[in-house]
């Protein structure tokens, strides 16, 4: 931060400083805009699995001793609900990191094996059957290898959370851009739904009955990841049938 120093500007320069200053301000209002806004959610979302491990604690507290059925359900749910609390957690911290452009550390990275050895660990943690389709054998790409991955996991790890058959995954190389497309045939999404996913938090009801444990985290990473790249995810859907996540990355 550096303090302006107005003396013997002309009004030309004055106004033209004082335009770049309200334009600073606006930044920094919308900047500690967004900074409450998510500390506010982030702390509704953790209210609830608080609130259970207290309630199941005061149980423990109560019955614990004689009642071996209590002791069990307690526990199974404080265990449970301490999981989801540390997931979260573990996301917010990658989402505050993953902000930021300076942290990326770009290397040469093959694409194909990189997607090959996603596709590999989801496919044994899920028992799943996911393709990749691509006519391009190797394809070297400045990018940083280990963020790149998260997004791609996180999209391939929703593709199974969110459908039962097979997923189909492939990379395109376009003119100027390389894409990366994940496609599942599942639930899909509403328009209205498609619009909000990339928001903080946000899940569609569905999501959250499906018991998955996730916490709406999942696509802000990796589109904050992607975006630090200089590129963009797109979602086309047909409700009831499929998705398709698309990153785009400039190449
Ligand atoms: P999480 O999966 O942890 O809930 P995400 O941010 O990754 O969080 O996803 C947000 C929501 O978008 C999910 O809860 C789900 O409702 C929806 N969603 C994401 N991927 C898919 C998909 N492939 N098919 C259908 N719905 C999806």
């Amino acid at each position: 931060w550096k303090k302006i120093n107005t003396n013997n500007r002309s009004n030309d320069e004055l106004y033209q400083m004082e335009n770049t200053y309200n334009q600073m301000i606006d930044r920094l209002n919308e900047s500690v805009n967004r900074q409450e806004q998510f500390v506010s959610d982030a702390s509704h979302e953790l209210r609830t699995p608080i609130a259970v491990i207290k309630s199941y604690a005061q149980l423990l507290k109560r019955w614990g001793k004689e009642k071996p059925e209590v002791f069990e359900e307690a526990i199974q749910a404080i265990s449970s609900e301490s999981e989801k609390m540390q997931h979260m957690t573990e996301q917010m911290l990658s989402l505050a990191k993953n902000q930021q452009r300076e942290n990326l550390l770009f290397e040469t990275i093959n694409v194909v094996s990189l997607t090959k050895d996603v596709i590999r660990s989801l496919s044994v943690a899920y028992s799943r059957k996911i393709t990749l389709f691509t006519e391009i054998q190797q394809l070297d790409f400045s990018a940083d290898k280990e963020k790149i991955s998260q997004a791609l996991y996180i999209l391939i790890d929703n593709a199974c959370k969110y459908s039962d058959d097979e997923i189909h995954v492939s990379i395109d190389r376009l003119d100027k851009e390389l894409q990366l497309s994940v496609k599942d045939f599942g639930e899909g999404l509403s328009e209205s739904d498609a619009e909000q996913i990339f928001d903080r938090f946000y899940r569609v009801d569905k999501a959250r009955n499906r018991k998955t444990g996730g916490t709406g985290l999942g696509l802000s990473i990796a589109l904050y990841i992607v975006h630090a790249h200089g590129g963009d995810i797109k979602v086309k859907s047909k409700q009831g049938e499929w998705s398709i996540f698309t990153i785009h990355l400039p190449y």
